[in-house]
């Protein structure tokens, strides 16, 4: 009997448990980081927001001039065969394009068949809902987006990664890199907002246009707070009454901390009012239908 428990991938045309599920080293999607991804999450046994991510990650496809076979609704069955062999009801589920393999001896990328993979595993949390971070603006800065676009989702991660390291150095948990200006961009794997008097900042680009971010805007929109996409400057993140990260890993997490101090509202351990009333409102639409897509296991 196959283990599923751990997870399931979808590979070379077929379902396997995530544990045999392996790709060549000679895929470019790892030789040169030469890929791109989304990442959707299954809640009570619901898709959440399906359809942006699939939207999302054709969009990435398309302006990295990679294509797969699959049209978005057999994209969607793969992904659900994926979860339901896993028998999750709360799953991380990643969608995978890589530009493949090239034609033998040649190195042009026009030669390569593109690969599609994809995989459901237990749920995964940046932080837990009520548990905010110790965030350190860390000096790395992000890849420029002239470089590598991050709206296209990708896995161009040494920045990020090198930021975290950073932050582990000066006794914190994550990191928020920065662009050349020495402005806040993102961190590894969400989005940053900060709340100064019930006004809310992100970063209007040079960032994932995350989807969690999208739903966070449309929340605190909805709800009657300014919402500003626009720089945010280290200085203004450390005076914010609350500061807030977004992530399909998690949703809408607290951070109590920058670079050793306490945020403003952010009592010792407590969760700010408005980071709360958005995190109540982000996990009360994982029940609505419009935002979600039930899974029949
Ligand atoms: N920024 C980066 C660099 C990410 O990798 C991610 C997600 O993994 C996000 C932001 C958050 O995006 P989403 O809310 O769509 O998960």
């Amino acid at each position: 009997m196959s283990d599923f428990s751990k997870g399931a991938a979808y590979i070379n045309g077929k379902i396997v448990p995530i544990n045999e599920a392996k790709i060549s080293l000679l895929d470019w999607g790892f030789l040169h980081s030469d890929a791109t991804y989304d990442v959707v999450h299954v809640w009570d046994g619901r898709f959440f927001r399906l359809t942006n991510h699939l939207n999302r990650f054709y969009a990435s496809m398309d302006k990295l001039r990679m294509s797969i076979p699959h049209t978005p609704p057999q994209l969607q069955t793969i992904l659900t065969d994926c979860v339901k062999a896993s028998g999750l009801r709360e799953a991380y589920v990643e969608m995978i394009t890589t530009r493949g393999f090239p034609q033998a001896g040649s190195r042009d990328p026009r030669t390569c068949t593109n690969q599609f993979y994809a995989f459901a595993i237990p749920f995964v949390w940046v932080t837990p809902p009520q548990q905010g971070l110790h965030l350190i603006i860390s000096r790395q800065q992000r890849i420029p987006a002239e470089s590598v676009n991050p709206v296209i989702k990708n896995y161009h991660w040494l920045d990020l990664v090198m930021g975290q390291f950073e932050a582990y150095d000066q006794g914190g948990e994550t990191a928020a890199v920065v662009d050349a200006q020495g402005n806040i961009k993102e961190g590894p794997g969400f989005n940053i907002f900060a709340v100064k008097e019930g006004v809310l900042t992100t970063p209007a680009s040079g960032v994932l246009e995350g989807i969690t971010r999208q739903t966070a805007i449309e929340l605190a929109t909805a709800q009657g707070y300014q919402v500003l996409q626009k720089e945010l400057t280290p200085e203004a993140a450390r005076a914010a009454d609350e500061v807030f990260i977004t992530s399909t890993a998690g949703g809408i997490m607290p951070i109590f901390k920058i670079d050793q101090q306490l945020i403003g509202g952010n009592k010792k351990g407590t969760i700010g009012a408005v980071t709360q009333k958005l995190q109540d409102a982000y996990w009360q639409l994982h029940s609505d239908p419009h935002y979600t897509t039930n899974i029949n296991y």
